[in-house]
């Protein structure tokens, strides 16, 4: 077994802590990373919460943002070897059976694909725990390459922040000509703005959060609109082709942001709140409007993605921190004051 040094909340909602615990040995297929660094998504904050009452198990080693270097390889590994630069995202195995495996679309395996943390293994053995610690084993076949222009810190994020907004942008075919918004800039929504960017869209920021409109201008965005002011929805009426929903929590007036869509617009949530968001039908019948759902991206599309921010220069805004400030993190992050991804330093651990 692997002696591991992590982070974990060991009931929820409360602090996370030092914890010590063992990996498996690597079998055949695995790669053992010597993890860098672990980026703080938001679903590490609602997990470690029980937020979405999924009954998550505990003692739970959250972080799903994974970037490190290759320790060894199993004896069967051809992907990888020692030294390699490699991710981990939100995902380490899948049935691998069924129609949407087959079709590389893990992230909406049928049976449900085995999450970096609090999942049970595939073949029973216990349950995943994640990127707050030293080291993972990980199959092969969910390991991504950073490119070599990509620092380990800065890509960290992509596996999760950058995949989840990158695979909707890209779904919806997002490019010149089409007119995108962002609801929501934090981790997620500052990397949705870079990547419909760097893809050719016209994009605009909403957020709740005057202050920062600076920031959105600065990370490429074309406009900023503030939506604790209600004109902004009138004004605005019937002008993005997709919307693409960052925000933590379901209190929204979501019949405001369909009225932002074009005819045959679509606003896709990626944010997962704690509780429902609610809508009448009439902003989506009106205008014959869609109202959609995407979930991180397949393995394919992760090492895309992570080829694309490689050619184009594209990382996230980054706050470097250490083990012992993620608590503080956390409480930041709900203040909704993250610029705009925090990412701890796992070698400091
Ligand atoms: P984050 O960094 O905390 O960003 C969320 C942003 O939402 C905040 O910065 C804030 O932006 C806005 N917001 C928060 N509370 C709000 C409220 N009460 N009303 C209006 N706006 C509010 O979180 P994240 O890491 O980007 O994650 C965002 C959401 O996506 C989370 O729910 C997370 O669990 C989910 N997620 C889903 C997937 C998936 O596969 N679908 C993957 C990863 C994460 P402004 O200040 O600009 O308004
Ligand atoms: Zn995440
Ligand atoms: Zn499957």
């Amino acid at each position: 077994m692997i002696q591991t040094k992590g982070i974990a909340a060991l009931k929820a909602k409360e602090a996370l802590v030092p914890y010590s615990f063992e990996r498996r040995d690597p079998k055949e297929h695995d790669v053992v990373i010597d993890i860098k660094y672990s980026g703080i998504c938001h679903s590490d904050i609602h997990m470690t919460r029980d937020e979405w009452g999924f009954g998550s198990p505990f003692p739970m080693v959250p972080g799903h943002e994974i970037a490190g270097v290759v320790r060894t390889v199993g004896s069967k590994v051809t992907k990888y070897k020692v030294g390699d630069r490699v991710g981990v995202g939100c995902m380490v195995d899948s049935c691998r059976e069924c129609a949407h495996c087959k079709e590389e679309m893990e992230q909406y395996c049928i049976p449900g694909n085995t999450l970096t943390y609090g999942s049970l293994e595939r073949d029973g053995s216990g349950i995943t725990q994640g990127g707050y610690s030293d080291v993972i084993v990980v199959n092969e076949d969910f390991v991504l390459r950073i490119p070599d222009n990509l620092s380990l810190e800065t890509a960290a994020p992509l596996l999760c922040a950058g995949i989840t907004t990158y695979s909707p942008l890209n779904h919806w075919k997002t490019g010149p000509g089409k007119k995108v918004a962002v609801m929501g800039l934090g981790g997620l929504g500052h990397m949705a703005v870079k990547l419909a960017k760097a893809m050719g869209a016209e994009v605009t920021v909403l957020s709740q959060t005057a202050n920062k409109k600076e920031d959105a201008i600065k990370l490429g965005a074309d406009r900023f609109l503030h939506t604790k002011l209600k004109e902004v929805f009138k004004e605005n009426a019937l002008s993005f082709d997709l919307i693409i929903n960052t925000v933590s929590s379901a209190d929204l007036n979501m019949a405001d942001y369909f009225g932002l869509l074009k005819l045959d617009g679509t606003l896709v949530s990626v944010g997962a709140p704690d509780k429902p968001l609610s809508l009448h039908p009439f902003p989506l019948l009106m205008m014959r409007r869609n109202f959609a759902g995407s979930a991180i991206g397949s393995i394919k599309e992760t090492q895309e993605m992570l080829d694309f921010c490689g050619k184009h220069n594209i990382t996230p805004e980054i706050e470097l921190i250490e083990p012992s400030q993620v608590n503080e993190a956390y409480a930041r992050v709900l203040k909704s004051d993250v610029r705009y991804r925090f990412v701890i330093d796992m070698g400091k651990i």
